[in-house]
């Protein structure tokens, strides 16, 4: 194995295989060695599907070898850390590897201590995250006669912000389907203050919130699962002078525990794990050190350099980028990473495009509908011209439903990580 690279590619994910495709088909002669310690690559996206029984999980897999672009050397190793000084870094098995250029991409890691009691709830079959094993979720969702279904997410970034109300919908749409609506409460209790960022499709998204009658906790912050006794307990973060208000028939059977915290029983569980950087990122010269991106990768928000070391390049998940962190931003992201690269070895500049925060996130809303929201920077709507002059995709729609259960998956395995996209 080489111990030099001139372009040296952490992770072989969605974001480091589809740069690594898009530099190798710009040009057969750059030198790229892609460090990734995993022989299986997912395309995580069609988890929620599998998680509602509609698609198997077998087929979200592939060899991760079969990824690797011919003429591309695979490392197959942990990065553990940097030397930006020198353009190094550091593996677990492999020694040090140096580089011209750097572009980091290993995602992002779940923190299953930072909700209290999560890691030992996981081990039981009530708590499921699609996250984790969606065929567990599955499982759960199809066993569940009656009592509470719970969906959660957690106060961290996370990957696929619009993954855990999702799999709420299916799972209600499954209930209504087989009648078992009026002894199942689903419930989505959320941290944040709206269902979602942009109006839009928040507009939307509460009509089928009322359609199925789904109980919507807004300002729910999951703090810990008592999974013995099959509590989830909540910081509810508008707790007002009069503490928490529990302003519902309380069919759900919450409890008020002092000022600001509530207390909910599930039957079933379903919560997108705690997030952050990896730890190799984060404890590194490349995270920020401060602020609210504390340990995420430090890049220009627009040309993904690093602000610091300009051979350095950040995209997907581990870039602190304030849009939704998804595969659907980093189809946007990689050409940019790959026309800067491509640029600056060829004239030490920065090549003219731009990333604006495009990312988009496709709101199944039951078996057979789907809203496409997509946006960018500021919660700005950005929906595609083209597609919008056919279908309102901030309307539920089942054109859409077809592109995410048949056509967004062809389109990652034989377009975007060939890198034609
Ligand atoms: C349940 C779920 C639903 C989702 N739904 C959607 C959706 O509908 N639409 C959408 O666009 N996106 C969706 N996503 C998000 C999407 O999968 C991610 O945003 C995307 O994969 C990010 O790409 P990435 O390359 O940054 O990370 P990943 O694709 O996760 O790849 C990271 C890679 O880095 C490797 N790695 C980790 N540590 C190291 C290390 N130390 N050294 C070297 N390599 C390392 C990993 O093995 C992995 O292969 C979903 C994700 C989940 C989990």
């Amino acid at each position: 194995m080489k111990s030099h690279y001139e372009v040296l590619i952490i992770g072989g994910g969605t974001a480091g295989i589809m740069t690594a495709a898009q530099l190798r088909n710009a040009d057969s002669k750059i030198d790229i060695g892609i460090i990734e310690p995993s022989e299986d690559h997912y395309y995580q996206a069609a988890w929620t599907l599998v998680g509602a029984g509609t698609y198997d999980y077998n087929e979200t897999r592939r060899n991760e070898k079969d990824l690797i672009p011919a003429g591309t050397d695979w490392i197959k190793d942990f990065a553990e850390g940097f030397d930006p000084e020198n353009n190094s870094v550091e593996t677990r098995n492999s020694g040090k590897i140096t580089y011209d250029y750097l572009i980091v991409a290993p995602g992002i890691q779940y923190d299953l201590d930072g909700i209290k009691g999560l890691r030992e709830a996981l081990n039981t079959d009530a708590v499921v995250s699609n996250y984790l094993d969606p065929n567990k979720t599955w499982k759960a969702i199809k066993g569940l006669k009656k009592g509470n279904a719970v969906f959660t997410q957690p106060t961290t970034p996370i990957k696929c912000g619009g993954a855990p109300q999702k799999i709420a919908y299916l799972a209600a749409d499954h209930f209504r389907k087989t009648g078992k609506s009026n002894d199942v409460n689903v419930i989505f209790a959320s941290p944040g203050g709206v269902i979602f960022g942009v109006k839009d499709f928040a507009v939307t998204l509460m009509k089928v919130i009322d359609n199925y009658g789904i109980h919507f906790k807004p300002h729910y912050a999951p703090e810990s699962i008592d999974s013995v006794n099959k509590t989830i307990t909540y910081h509810y973060t508008q707790a007002g002078e009069n503490g928490c208000v529990i302003n519902e028939n309380n069919a759900i059977g919450e409890s008020i525990k002092g000022e600001s915290h509530i207390t909910m029983p599930y039957d079933i569980l379903h919560l997108a794990p705690p997030q952050k950087a990896p730890d190799f990122v984060r404890n590194s010269p490349l995270a920020h050190q401060e602020g609210p991106s504390k340990g995420w990768m430090n890049v220009d928000i627009n040309t993904l350099q690093h602000k610091t070391y300009e051979n350095v390049f950040g995209l997907g998940d581990v870039a602190a980028l304030p849009t939704a962190k998804t595969g659907a931003a980093v189809r946007k992201q990689a050409p940019v990473v790959t026309e800067n690269i491509l640029a600056m070895r060829k004239s030490n500049a920065l090549g003219k495009s731009r990333y604006e925060g495009y990312s988009s996130c496709p709101l199944v809303t039951g078996y057979g509908k789907m809203v496409l929201a997509e946006f960018k920077y500021d919660n700005v709507r950005d929906s595609d011209p083209l597609l919008s002059k056919f279908v309102d995709t901030s309307k539920e729609n089942y054109s859409m439903w077809l592109l995410k259960k048949y056509g967004l998956p062809y389109l990652y395995w034989n377009r975007m990580v060939k890198g034609k996209m």
